[in-house]
């Protein structure tokens, strides 16, 4: 970073925006053809934001045939392995390049800080294309044992429309997640991002058409899930659905692949994670991991740690410290201020259904020691603070539903098979974390946790290198590393016979 970011700048950075809110297909933008539009309201004022195209199933077909017709014409599965990988290393350059104006229509969208966006986001975006453009001339094909009169061939090949559907938490991250492996395996993607954040998705779309995607490789749906994420996941011509979100829409997902033509699916869904911690533990750490992990992006991460675990006799001592690191480190403010460290939640009414969840954890009998309520109201945002609940079982709503806000709960215990038995008793299996000095004991409960990530001494690390995803009802399928490509491919085999 070589700028001196000021709210002023970024304001400035605004104001110069124009936002486009079309449909991106077959490498040009298009409004919907129904004519219609929805307006984004801006969460971090509550003001009108961009027009975005309001698709369906009309325009879901018209991007499917371009993706299709991409996928036969071979313009880009048959492309040389280093052309490929140079114009994905472009995409991921340009990515870089226009990182401010992209980090700001994260922003605008989602109410995430702008900073955030930019070193975070955006950052994590253009890595995740990077990492894959770099597999693509990496690949090996295999050659299976056979007689001496026989050669089998045992080709790694790309699957063909995949249709993505990702929510609006990490826009432009989990994007780039499905987007890096499904493109260099091969395939044509429809894209369709969730309804509040779909400013990032049309340009990513954009600039990889300007680096050298073929028209129809990549193309771009706006609208309500109902109206255009069903009739891709319902569609006869698309192969695979990769989606991102909560569970309730993931089921549905499956229930549509086996309605329409027995399309693939990978689910990367919901998740309540626990986080353990024990006596012998540096509580410090574990205070510092415990405040960042669940309230980062105010709580709207599939794999916050919203449940503390925490032994009995550490849990005033390290509820006090959470507290300390919260109020120190973790800044609420407009995400415009360089200074915020979380911004807005992503609307109106999930603000309300977060502030309302709360409530019927204190009338369980929760008892909350600090925050978890509206602030900055005089923005016409929708802020909520971190809060911390105690007195809580693991029976109870606040411990058992995806809150998806700045919400912690925290639920003693006093023996290591108890807290194991507490952590695993959830629907949930997508990460985890364990805090102790015990070597032994860190790996005997990290085997034992049933999640796809557990963490040992530390929360949320990862690189493009490790799988993620879930267990249990948080899915199946993993985005990220060398692993995401075969995703999006199947095993071909071409025996020849000699002789
Ligand atoms: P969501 O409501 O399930 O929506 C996800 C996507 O599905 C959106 O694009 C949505 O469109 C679309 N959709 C909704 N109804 C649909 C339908 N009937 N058919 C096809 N598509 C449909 O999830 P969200 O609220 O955006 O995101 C939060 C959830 O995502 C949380 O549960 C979180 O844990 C999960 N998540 C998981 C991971 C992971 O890696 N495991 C990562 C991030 C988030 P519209 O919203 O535009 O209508």
């Amino acid at each position: 970073m070589t700028r001196d970011y000021t709210r002023d700048y970024w304001e400035t950075v605004l104001s110069g925006l124009e936002l486009e809110g079309r449909h991106f297909i077959d490498g040009a933008y298009r409004a919907s053809s129904s004519g219609e539009t929805f307006t984004r309201i801006r969460p971090m004022d509550g003001k009108p934001g961009a027009q975005l195209a309001r698709g369906n199933a009309a325009d879901i077909d018209a991007a499917v045939a371009a993706a299709r017709a991409a996928f036969e014409s071979g313009v880009w599965r048959k492309k040389e392995p280093l052309e490929k990988k140079r114009i994905m290393l472009k995409w991921a350059e340009l990515i870089r390049t226009h990182g401010e104006e992209l980090a700001m229509l994260e922003t605008l969208d989602v109410g995430k800080p702008v900073m955030a966006s930019l070193t975070v986001d955006v950052r994590l975006c253009a890595d995740g294309i990077q990492f894959y453009g770099e597999m693509i001339d990496k690949i090996y094909d295999e050659i299976a044992p056979t007689g001496p009169n026989a050669r089998a061939l045992v080709r790694k090949v790309p699957l063909g429309v995949i249709g993505a559907i990702t929510p609006w938490n990490y826009p432009m991250i989990i994007d780039a997640w499905k987007l890096g492996p499904a493109i260099a395996a091969g395939n044509s993607v429809v894209l369709k991002p969730a309804e509040q954040s779909s400013l990032s998705a049309i340009r990513l779309a954009e600039l990889g058409f300007e680096a050298g995607l073929p028209a129809g490789v990549l193309n771009v749906v706006t609208g309500y899930g109902e109206e255009t994420g069903k009739p891709l996941a319902l569609h006869m011509d698309v192969d695979m659905i990769a989606f991102t979100g909560s569970t309730e829409v993931g089921k549905l997902i499956m229930g549509y692949a086996a309605q329409s033509n027995v399309k693939r699916v990978a689910l990367e869904l919901g998740g309540k994670s626990p986080l353990v911690v024990f006596e012998d533990a540096d509580l410090d750490a574990a205070a510092s991991a415990v405040a960042w992990g669940c309230f980062y992006n105010s709580g709207e991460t599939c794999h916050a740690s919203t449940r503390l675990i925490v032994q009995r006799s550490v849990q005033e001592t390290l509820i006090a410290k959470i507290e300390a690191v919260t109020r120190s480190d973790i800044a609420l403010k407009h995400p415009l201020d360089p200074a915020a460290q979380i911004g807005a939640l992503i609307e109106e009414e999930h603000m309300n259904k977060v502030l309302s969840m709360i409530a019927a954890g204190e009338k369980e009998g929760a008892r909350r020691v600090f925050g978890a309520e509206r602030v900055l109201s005089e923005t016409g945002g929708y802020y909520v603070s971190p809060g911390v609940f105690v007195d809580m079982t693991n029976d109870m709503s606040l411990a058992r539903q995806e809150i998806f806000g700045p919400v912690l709960a925290a639920i003693p215990f006093d023996a290591e098979e108890e807290a194991l038995r507490i952590a695993n008793d959830t629907i949930y299996g997508l990460a985890g974390a364990v805090f102790t000095r015990d070597m032994d004991r860190a790996h005997r409960f990290s085997e034992a946790l049933h999640a796809g990530t557990v963490w040992i001494n530390t929360y949320d690390m990862s690189n493009f290198a490790t799988p993620f995803g879930g267990f249990k009802q948080s899915g199946f399928g993993r985005d990220r590393s060398v692993h995401a490509i075969d995703k999006y491919c199947d095993y071909k085999t071409i025996w020849q016979q000699f002789g």
